[in-house]
């Protein structure tokens, strides 16, 4: 594995080049804290030529025939498959993911969004008309599309899609912590055969590169997953020149159980949720909100699968939960254990010290606490590691204004009987709310409320988040 590991080029206008200027940035084995690899920190003028080559090639891709563009990303998603295994074995050392959930998932959302893109362009398309106006659709122009390390190559996967599908160029700039992923998928799109240029991929950190790449003038629109204030300072950068933006950031999303909610089933999905990818998911659901007289059960429920969980080597198919991303995020989230504790919730297994035998890797106990008050630090911040809160409410009313009662609206989930789980879905304020644990359906749109952010990914709705529109009237 470790020859992929040691990445020095970039790739600009259809070429892995030397960067003019690079701080090599070492990436770390989260589970066995030794260096794994390295990938480049590169210099402003590197990432100046990066939006060179994506300004210079945007107008021929921008004209390039719907099927064409279909037939090369058919092209990316031939490429991606043959990756998958290694792209999966990558992401568990450098993000911590157990490897039999990032297989499945690596094989997943990314040829799922590649797909419906390829699907979409291949479909007959014709310019709507509205009386004697016609609506024309353009491509907004270059994308900087700037990711995190939780899920490093099927997030700028997403991204580029949606834009090359919609006739925009993309300069990608993935996660210093996490970068891999995203050089896997470069890998994909260099051997696809682009147009120089369509495509490019700088790497680097967030301020020298990533605020670099949005402060560029040429970039026309940010899209950018991570945190939301990360999140916060693209949109006043993207401000300063009116520029768009499409924000994906955190979450603290509720799992709702109303009284005739079958609790089992609940608090079986919730702690799923919450434990995917060690609890480094912007969609877990980590509150857990039950009716009051149901809470000691809940959590107990909740301790159970916490306790059956099997920490370890993520490489390793039986593990479940794998060290989090880095010593800092470990750091962070014991921190926030502390808190609860602090606070007064009731601890009911787990804890902010390393789990027996794991002193190295940056584990955190799969975490469990009851009886949290709803406007308590550990039920309002995304913690981003596997750390539940449940929480009592006295009625359905009291459930959803907990449900809604942070600064986030990312993902949601009710359980009770359909009509009614239906009804407290539509008021709960969020991108994405599961009844009775429906599935996440990544051709629907994909976003947040609130601070959870700006705009959509997904099907049709993502690509058009690319797309400009203007009415162009005739004469009758
Ligand atoms: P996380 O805490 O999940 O790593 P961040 O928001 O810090 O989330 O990082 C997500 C992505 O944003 C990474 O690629 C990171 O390098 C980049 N980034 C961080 N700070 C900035 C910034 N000021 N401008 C542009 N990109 C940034």
């Amino acid at each position: 594995m470790s020859e992929h590991l040691v990445r020095r080029r970039i790739f600009l206008d259809g070429r892995w080049v030397d960067p003019f200027d690079s701080k090599p940035i070492e990436v770390t084995d989260c589970f066995t804290e030794a260096r794994l690899g390295e990938a480049p920190g590169v210099g402003g003028d590197d990432v100046g030529r990066a939006v060179d080559a994506g300004r210079r090639a945007w107008s021929r891709w921008a004209s390039t025939p719907r099927v064409e563009r279909a037939r090369l990303l058919g092209r990316v998603r031939d490429n991606l498959a043959s990756r998958v295994d290694v792209i999966a074995q990558v992401w568990a050392r450098e993000a911590g993911m157990p490897i039999a959930a990032g297989r499945p998932s690596t094989a997943g959302l990314a040829f799922a969004v590649l797909d419906e893109m390829i699907e979409i362009l291949s479909a007959p398309h014709a310019e709507e008309r509205i009386g004697s106006t016609i609506v024309v659709e353009e491509p907004v122009g270059l994308v900087a599309a700037i990711t995190p390390w939780n899920y490093p190559m099927s997030q700028l996967a997403i991204k580029t899609a949606s834009a090359l599908a919609a006739g925009c160029t993309v300069v990608a700039k993935p996660s210093e912590i996490a970068p891999f992923g995203a050089f896997f998928f470069a890998d994909a799109v260099a051997e696809a055969d682009l147009p120089p240029g369509v495509f490019n991929l700088v790497a680097g950190s967030g301020r020298p590169v990533g605020e670099v790449l949005a402060s560029d003038p040429r970039v026309d629109a940010i899209s950018f997953t991570g945190s939301t204030a990360t999140g916060r300072r693209l949109m006043e950068i993207a401000a300063g020149r009116i520029a768009r933006v499409t924000l994906e950031l955190g979450g603290k999303s509720a799992s709702v159980v109303l009284d005739e909610g079958h609790l089992e089933e609940a608090v079986t999905a919730t702690m799923a949720s919450c434990f995917r990818n060690n609890g480094q998911t912007c969609t877990s659901l980590t509150r857990l909100v039950v009716p009051h007289p149901l809470v000691d059960r809940a959590a107990t429920m909740a301790a159970e699968i916490a306790a059956s969980q099997r920490l370890g080597d993520p490489s390793d198919h039986s593990t479940t939960i794998g060290p989090l991303v880095s010593s800092a995020q470990r750091d962070r989230v014991r921190h926030f254990i502390e808190s609860g504790i602090a606070e007064g919730a009731e601890l009911v297994i787990g804890g902010s010290g390393a789990p027996p035998g794991l002193e190295r890797g940056y584990f955190v106990q799969p975490t469990v606490f009851a009886n949290v008050e709803p406007q308590s630090t550990i039920a309002q911040e995304e913690i981003f590691g596997p750390v539940l809160s449940v929480i009592g409410h006295a009625g359905t009313d009291d459930a959803i204004a907990i449900a809604n009662g942070t600064r986030y609206g990312l993902a949601g989930a009710v359980f009770g009987p359909d009509d009614e789980a239906l009804a407290v879905a539509r008021s709960i304020r969020a991108g994405f709310v599961s009844v009775n644990g429906g599935a996440f359906n990544s051709r629907a749109p994909y976003g947040g409320l609130g601070q959870s952010g700006l705009g959509r990914e997904l099907g049709r709705w993502g690509m058009e988040e690319f797309v400009e529109l203007r009415a162009v009237s005739l004469m009758t």
